[in-house]
This record gives structure tokens, sequence and C-alpha cells, in this order.
């Protein structure tokens, strides 16, 4: 069997951009890009509308039509792309073992760039207004003109709600925060500041029981869990920072992963095993944006090519 020099696991933003610098290098690599686990082809972008912060284009770009613009590029330079996903990864020596459905494949280094699944409700509602007003990212969509000075809502209880409601400030009339329980899991800090701000409103023990609105989100239906009193308040977006799951249960008990499941690395990429290496979502907790994941498949691309010259 060929012993591939580098296999990339993942097709988002990370992946495609480590396939690009290792086609260049010269390494073939084989970018195994899934298919149904942790996402689709192309990754998280290929679910949203605009975007207006990855450099390069100033009149922002569809994510889907990014995502194949940077397939293209990766396959100019013989990157080999096979939508597949991995079911199981051997990394416990080299060559690293990674097997899909109908093949298995042999490499002397490998690159996680699994990412992550932002959790969602997985309501009727939710998949109505997605783009339309509900979104999962407010770094990713809160400048957008749709929630300029309009009431936005977000849904959570932690550090990065606490972060997206301060964000949304910027942005919205009046932010109201909503959570299901009394108790924030949020940092002290983080919590005081929110409760500080006047643009912020908060309401506990609140849920999400609808979305209203003609054709984009215009109002939310919440239930107060201590009295079990309903009402509607006035919204045209609605932030969900109920957390994310990175892409990393394959590789779990054989490199090393943080408390929440991402993937550790040393800050250039590296894992702590020789020739695996990690970049984006499925490393990084505190960014989660196309440009930095972009930037860490770089990392990963050069650390591999470096690792193979050694
Ligand atoms: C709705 C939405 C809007 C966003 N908007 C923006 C924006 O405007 N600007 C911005 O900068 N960022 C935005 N983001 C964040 C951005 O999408 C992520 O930061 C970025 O996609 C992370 O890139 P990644 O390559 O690390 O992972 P992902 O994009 O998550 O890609 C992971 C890849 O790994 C694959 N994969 C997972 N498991 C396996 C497996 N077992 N085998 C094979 N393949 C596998 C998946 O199929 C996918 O191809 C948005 C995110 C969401 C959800």
């Amino acid at each position: 069997m060929d012993i591939r020099n580098t296999l990339i696991i993942g097709s988002g933003p990370a992946g495609y951009t480590a396939a690009v610098y290792a086609a260049r290098a010269g390494l073939k690599p084989l970018v195994l890009g899934g298919f149904l686990m942790g996402g689709q082809s192309g990754g998280q972008l290929m679910t949203t509308t605009e975007v207006e912060n990855f450099p390069g284009f100033p009149e922002g770009v569809p994510g889907p039509e990014l995502m194949d613009r940077l397939r293209r590029q990766a396959a100019r330079f013989d990157a080999e792309i096979l939508d597949k996903d991995v079911v199981k990864a051997d990394l416990s020596r080299p060559p690293f073992r990674l097997t899909t459905d109908d093949a298995e494949y042999l490499a002397k280094t490998v690159i996680l760039a699994t990412g992550a699944t932002a959790r969602r409700l997985n309501t009727e509602a939710e998949t109505r207004f997605w783009n339309k007003g509900i979104s999962a990212c407010a770094t990713c969509d809160g400048a957008l003109p749709l929630f300029r000075n309009k009431p936005i809502a977000v849904l959570g209880g932690g550090d990065s709600a606490m972060e997206e409601t301060l964000f949304l400030t910027r942005f919205g009339s009046q932010v109201i925060l909503l959570h299901r329980r009394n108790e924030f899991r949020a940092s002290q800090i983080m919590l005081d500041r929110v409760r500080r701000h006047p643009k912020v409103s908060i309401k506990t023990p609140y849920v999400l029981e609808d979305a209203l609105g003609e054709n984009l989100l215009e109002k939310i239906r919440v239930k107060n869990l201590a009295t079990g009193a309903v009402e509607e308040l006035a919204a045209n977006g609605l932030f969900l920072a109920i957390g994310h799951e990175p892409n990393t249960s394959l590789f779990k008990g054989q490199i090393e992963l943080d408390e929440a499941g991402y993937v550790k690395t040393d800050g250039h990429a590296r894992t702590n095993i020789p020739g695996v290496f990690a970049a984006g979502d499925c490393v990084d907790h505190t960014y989660r944006q196309a440009v930095t994941a972009a930037g860490m498949g770089c990392m990963a691309a050069i650390q591999a090519e470096r690792y193979l010259e050694a």
C-alpha cells in the first residue's frame, strides 16, 4: 500500500489551506474532506450566506463560494480531495492508518482539521429563520445590516454568551440575554460587565418556545420556567451561544485533548505525537474564525513539511 506524505482530515478553511501549502511544497497531500461526520465537505461555512470578514473579498462572499474557491485552489496544485469520512484513526505509530468506509490509507504525517460543530436547537423555528435572524456566531453575523439598531436576543449562560452579548451591544438597540437557569456558568467578571451594560437586560430562568416573523425573524416567544408565563419579545436577531463540540471523538485516547475535547498543540500546530499536526476549530475555542483556521492550516502544513525533511 502507498504511504502518503501528508493526509489531511477535513475540508474547512483549515484543511483546504493546509492542502494548498502541502501541495505547493510537493507533498501530494490527500484530503479526506468529510461527508456526514462533523458537518459536511467544505465545513461550517457551507451553512452560511455572506462572509464579510475573510480578507480579499471587499464585497463579501457567500460561504459556499469561498469554500469552492479554496477547494479549486488546492486542486490546482494537485491535492487529491475525496469527500469521505474517516471512521477510524490509528495514530499510535507511523505510518498512521486512517480508515474510511471503503478504504484504508497510510500516511507519514497527518493534519487534523476536523473543525467543531456549533450546538443548535434543532427546532423547526431554528431551521425557518437560520440566516434570516437566527445565527450561532455574533462575530460573524452581528455587524450585518439586518441587526442594526434592532432588538437582539442571545441564548446561553457561559462566557461565550457574555462575550456575544457585549459584542452585540455595538449593533443592536438592546440585547436581551436569556438563560434557562438562574445561575450562570460564565465568570463573575464577564457577568458583571453584562449586568452593568445599559443596553442589556437579562431574563432568567427562560427558554425559547418559538420564533416568529413574516420572512425574517421579528419576535421570539419565551417561557419563564419559574412561573410558566409565556411572553413575546421583539427580536430581529437571536444568537445561539450554547456551546460548540469539537469533532475530535475519533482521536480520543490517542492524542492529548483538553478537558473540553479540543486538540492540544504547542501553539505551532504540533500535537503530542510527532508527525501529527492539528489546525482550526478542532484546536481553537477562542477565535473560531475562518481566517484563523486558515492560518493554522498553513502552520500545520509547513510543520508537516519540516518534519518530513528532518
Ligand atoms: C453559521 C456560521 C457562520 C459563520 N460565519 C463566519 C464568518 O462570517 N466569518 C468567519 O470567519 N467565520 C465564520 N464562521 C466560523 C467558521 O465557519 C469556522 O471558524 C471555520 O469554518 C473553521 O474552519 P475549520 O477548517 O477548522 O473547520 P470546519 O469548517 O468546521 O470544517 C471541518 C471539516 O472537517 C470535516 N470532518 C469532521 N469530521 C470528519 C471525519 N471524521 N472525517 C473526515 N472529515 C471530517 C467536516 O466535514 C468539515 O469538512 C461561521 C460559522 C458558522 C457555523
